[in-house]
């Protein structure tokens, strides 16, 4: 707990990040464009830097948190010569390309680089609930790891930087699917009467059920062979039209239901209707007909 810390970047994510580490007992050193939301942090302990130069210098190892990539270029461009040696995390939204690409110009110019996404809200920041993921040489990781266990639970994907971003996506994939496929029922049930607040128990029993099935799933997708064990692709098609004549019926959005039909369509056209449900990760794969 006696490492230093900086953390460049002072928007609601970078404050909980320098929050966190000084609440762990991190000497904390602090920048920010606009200086003044610095004053809080430095009430609690912090060093704020007269320059990003000066931040970069107060001690092994530097977070950035800024709103996009191109920010974190401009503002370490102008401090070119002073990543020599340090270790850098960019914890800022973005994309696989922009972490990868950010990842050469970093290394180009001697920093160990480190990507990272934060898959929590700023209040979560430094309980296990705040999931941070972060990608680059696991030797950067692991020489960090005890300073960063203070924000969370920060786990290491590979070596691959563009890994965090991708993963962030993956996630907000999973998350958007699941909201959306409840609201579609919620839409349903509540023509009938039923509240929401009715359905959702029900609505969470399905998705975790769900959940069970992704692991024997996954060995299909990575074997690239879709025996229909439990249910074959045309089964599940019948079903969907079921949704979407139901969802028309009672004057209920279609839209969703009838995008994944049109994928399994597809599918089954090209002669995989006997097979299972994941065998879909072939259209997944493709870029779509929009
Ligand atoms: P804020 O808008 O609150 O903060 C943005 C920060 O970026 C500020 O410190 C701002 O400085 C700085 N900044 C922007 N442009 C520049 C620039 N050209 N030069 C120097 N500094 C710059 O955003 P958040 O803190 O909420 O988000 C930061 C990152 O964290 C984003 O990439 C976001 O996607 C990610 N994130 C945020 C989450 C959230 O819930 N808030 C959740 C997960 C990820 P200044 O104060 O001077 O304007």
């Amino acid at each position: 707990t006696d490492t230093p810390v900086t953390v460049i970047g002072l928007g609601l994510m970078g404050q909980a990040l320098a929050g966190a580490f000084l609440k762990a007992g991190h000497p904390t050193t602090v920048w920010n464009r606009t200086a003044a939301k610095a004053d809080q942090l430095v009430d609690q302990g912090a060093q704020l830097a007269p320059s990003v130069g000066d931040a970069l210098k107060a001690g092994p190892l530097t977070i950035i948190c800024l709103t996009d990539y191109q920010a974190v270029r401009e503002l370490l461009g102008a401090a070119d010569a002073e990543l020599d040696g340090t270790t850098l995390i960019n914890l800022t939204s973005g994309d696989s390309a922009q972490a990868r690409e950010t990842a050469q110009w970093a290394e180009q110019r001697g920093a160990h680089y480190l990507d990272g996404a934060i898959m929590a809200v700023p209040p979560a920041i430094g309980t296990a609930e705040a999931m941070i993921l972060h990608s680059g040489p696991k030797p950067y990781f692991e020489a960090h790891k005890s300073t960063l266990d203070a924000l969370g639970t920060v786990t290491h994907l590979g070596a691959d930087h563009g890994l965090a971003s991708l993963y962030d996506v993956a996630g907000l994939a999973m998350m958007w699917s699941v909201l959306n496929a409840w609201l579609q029922g919620t839409a349903l049930l509540k023509t009938a009467g039923v509240d929401a607040a009715t359905y959702a128990p029900f609505a969470r029993q399905i998705a975790e059920g769900v959940a069970t099935w992704l692991p024997g799933y996954a060995e299909q997708i990575d074997r690239g062979s879709f025996p229909a064990e439990v249910s074959a692709l045309e089964t599940d098609a019948r079903a969907m039209a079921h949704l979407i004549e139901e969802s028309e019926a009672v004057g209920v959005n279609a839209e969703l239901p009838k995008l994944f039909k049109a994928m399994a369509d597809r599918a089954i056209a090209a002669g995989h209707g006997g097979e299972q449900y994941p065998v879909l990760i072939e259209e997944f794969g493709k870029p779509g007909t929009d």
